[in-house]
């Protein structure tokens, strides 16, 4: 257990729109879109919004901007269309929601929260998962063709590679609760129905009384090292914050693949490192200036 003192009034968030970039390529949109996003949150986190509602509005707009390979900017599957991964996590009740491989709905985050709390699981995929969110009344995508955009620094010779991306979002609020939340629309060319990390409560996102986590990067790799809750049993058991991320990062790359991690904790640090080219990524906090960056 971290004997880190818990604070009733600093706050901290971290948002990621993937570990995707390519070295050479423009994500000024993205970091600007980035920088604005981060600071309309913590203007609801001055405001003593939770850390939930946070992490839902972020993961919302990361979604429905379409600049980021989650919501609008997924691509589709080698099937032909589009599914989407998403998962939410409550660090103050372990409560948790995901859904995996949904079709066509404008924001999975929302109908994750929603599996979270109108039902007695933590996740529902596919056909399920979409029979649900349409009972729930959320907004569905009505004309995929023209929907789903090319996301920033992705041409379409990627959508035949292994590109890849997602977005998230982990936050400590001024009631000293943590939350995080992760979406994407998956691997470019990925199999029809291949899940990766993303909805994955555990190796995707993961928040308790300590810590919130969310991972990107190739999700085959991240699920095989333990992602999110590997890191946040070491540091519960009192390995320091980059340590604990740097020895999951170093499993991703012996495992083959390559990751980046948001981290936040119930002391307000924060943490982004990644060993893949890049990760757009932005925080801010009580003590820490907003910053914004892609590479290094
Ligand atoms: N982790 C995501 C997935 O494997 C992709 C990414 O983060 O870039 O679906």
């Amino acid at each position: 257990i971290s004997l880190m003192p818990k604070s009733n009034k600093n706050y901290a968030l971290a948002l990621h729109g993937g570990a995707g970039p390519v070295a050479g390529r423009d994500y000024t949109v993205t970091e600007t879109h980035l920088r604005e996003l981060t600071l309309d949150c913590e203007g609801w986190l001055q405001a003593g919004r939770s850390a939930l509602d946070v992490v839902e509005h972020a993961v919302t707009e990361l979604e429905t901007c379409g600049l980021y390979v989650a919501g609008r900017g997924s691509a589709p599957n080698s099937a032909g269309h589009v599914e989407l991964d998403a998962s939410i996590m409550d660090g103050r009740t372990r409560e948790a929601g995901a859904v995996a491989a949904l079709r066509d709905f404008v924001n999975p985050v929302q109908v994750a929260r929603s599996v979270m709390e109108k039902t007695p699981h933590v996740m529902l995929a596919g056909d399920g998962a979409l029979e649900f969110a349409r009972g729930q009344g959320f907004d569905e995508v009505s004309d995929p063709l023209n929907y789903y955009r090319l996301p920033v620094g992705v041409t379409s010779d990627d959508i035949q590679g292994t590109a890849h991306g997602t977005v998230g979002a982990v936050a400590l609020d001024t009631h000293g609760n943590l939350s995080a939340a992760t979406s994407t629309g998956g691997t470019f060319g990925k199999l029809h129905g291949r899940i990766g990390d993303t909805p994955l409560i555990g190796p995707g996102t993961w928040a308790d009384d300590t810590i919130a986590i969310s991972c990107t990067g190739t999700g085959e790799h991240i699920i095989r090292s333990g992602g999110a809750t590997a890191i946040a049993f070491r540091y519960r058991s009192g390995v320091a914050l980059a340590d604990a991320i740097q020895e999951m990062l170093d499993e991703v790359k012996r495992l083959g693949g390559d990751a980046g991690v948001i981290a936040v904790t119930s002391a307000a640090e924060i943490a982004m490192p990644y060993n893949s080219d890049g990760m757009k990524r932005a925080a801010v906090s009580t003590t820490a200036p907003l910053a914004v960056a892609t590479f290094s």
